[in-house]
């Protein structure tokens, strides 16, 4: 927890902070303190359909007298925010089939090579049996980063020469998998081509892949988003939603930066279960998201 609430010290600082400036003292709550209160959410990466979502919310608590002074309304949209992080959190159970198949997918530089190499030293700790695979054939220094990070988590990587077929990749690590009996199988994706479209495509074939030589798999499709980006990761999980059935999200870098209000953003406007956040580019920095010890590092 206390790592957490380190992580969240800037977001903490600027929205929190922000928020407590409004309510310090007020003995009573007006459509201008809603007002000032919307801006503030606003400018903390909420979102605009979120924000007014809440701002909503809080109006009918205010005309139900609910909102008596500043602290109940900072108690009200502490409540409101966790009724949404909570509403869709699930953690990633990866003991339904075997090897349970992560298809990791994101664009360059959001921190899915880290994710990775977190994802492997965790699940490799927990004494399961992991294979990587570098699927990213695009860029050599993404087969490379994650070769270092299997070597340091003590798992397989299945690598290619730069350039290779990811579909070959992507056979062979699953051929490996099985032959090792592995529990765990991550799957590397490409984050950047000529085209978007290119880049769906490949996604989409990869998946396909994934899917003739184990029926059911991949069993999550994991997106990985840059909290730091703000609104551009709201733009990125749209194009992804749209074309590669995301299952599930990871949210990095939420240590320095003042965005993480883009964590209610993401889980309100997508429904989809937030995994993991990153909260550091040490390996014990990837954490399971729980929506309370969330809520309550944030209004710490
Ligand atoms: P990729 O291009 O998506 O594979 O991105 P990388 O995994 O190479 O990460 C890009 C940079 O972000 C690296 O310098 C990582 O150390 C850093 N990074 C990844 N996750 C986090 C995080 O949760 N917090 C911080 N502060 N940095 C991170």
């Amino acid at each position: 927890f206390e790592r957490l609430r380190q992580g969240l010290a800037k977001t903490r600082d600027s929205f929190v902070g922000k928020i407590d400036r409004l309510v310090l003292g007020k003995k009573e709550i007006d459509a201008d303190t809603l007002e000032e209160l919307e801006e503030i959410l606003i400018s903390a990466d909420i979102g605009v359909n979120t924000t007014v979502e809440l701002i909503r919310m809080l109006e009918q608590r205010l005309s139900r007298n609910e909102l008596q002074d500043g602290e109940a309304l900072k108690a009200a949209l502490k409540e409101e925010i966790y009724a949404r992080l909570s509403r869709d959190a699930r953690p990633l159970d990866i003991t339904t089939a075997s090897p349970f198949v992560i298809m990791v997918i994101g664009v360059n530089g959001v921190g899915k090579t880290t994710t990775i190499g977190k994802l492997a030293a965790r699940y490799s700790a927990e004494g399961k049996k992991v294979v990587l695979a570098a699927g990213d054939t695009f860029r050599a220094a993404a087969a490379e980063q994650l070769q270092i990070w299997g070597e340091r988590a003590g798992v397989d990587v299945v690598r290619h020469r730069e350039g290779a077929d990811p579909s070959a990749v992507v056979f062979d690590s699953i051929k490996a998998a099985q032959a090792r009996n592995a529990d765990v199988l991550i799957v590397d994706t490409a984050g950047r081509l000529h085209t978007k479209v290119n880049l769906m495509e490949e996604l989409k074939k990869v998946k396909r892949i994934i899917g003739r030589e184990l029926p059911g798999a991949p069993h999550e499709t994991l997106l990985v988003l840059d909290a730091a980006t703000g609104q551009n990761a709201v733009s990125q999980a749209k194009l992804f939603k749209e074309t590669a059935e995301v299952t599930g999200i990871a949210l990095t870098k939420l240590d320095g930066t003042a965005r993480g209000g883009i964590v209610v953003a993401i889980c309100n406007e997508f429904r989809i279960p937030i995994r993991y956040i990153g909260v550091g580019e040490g390996v014990d920095d990837l954490r399971d998201f729980d929506p309370e010890q969330f809520v309550e590092a944030l209004f710490y």
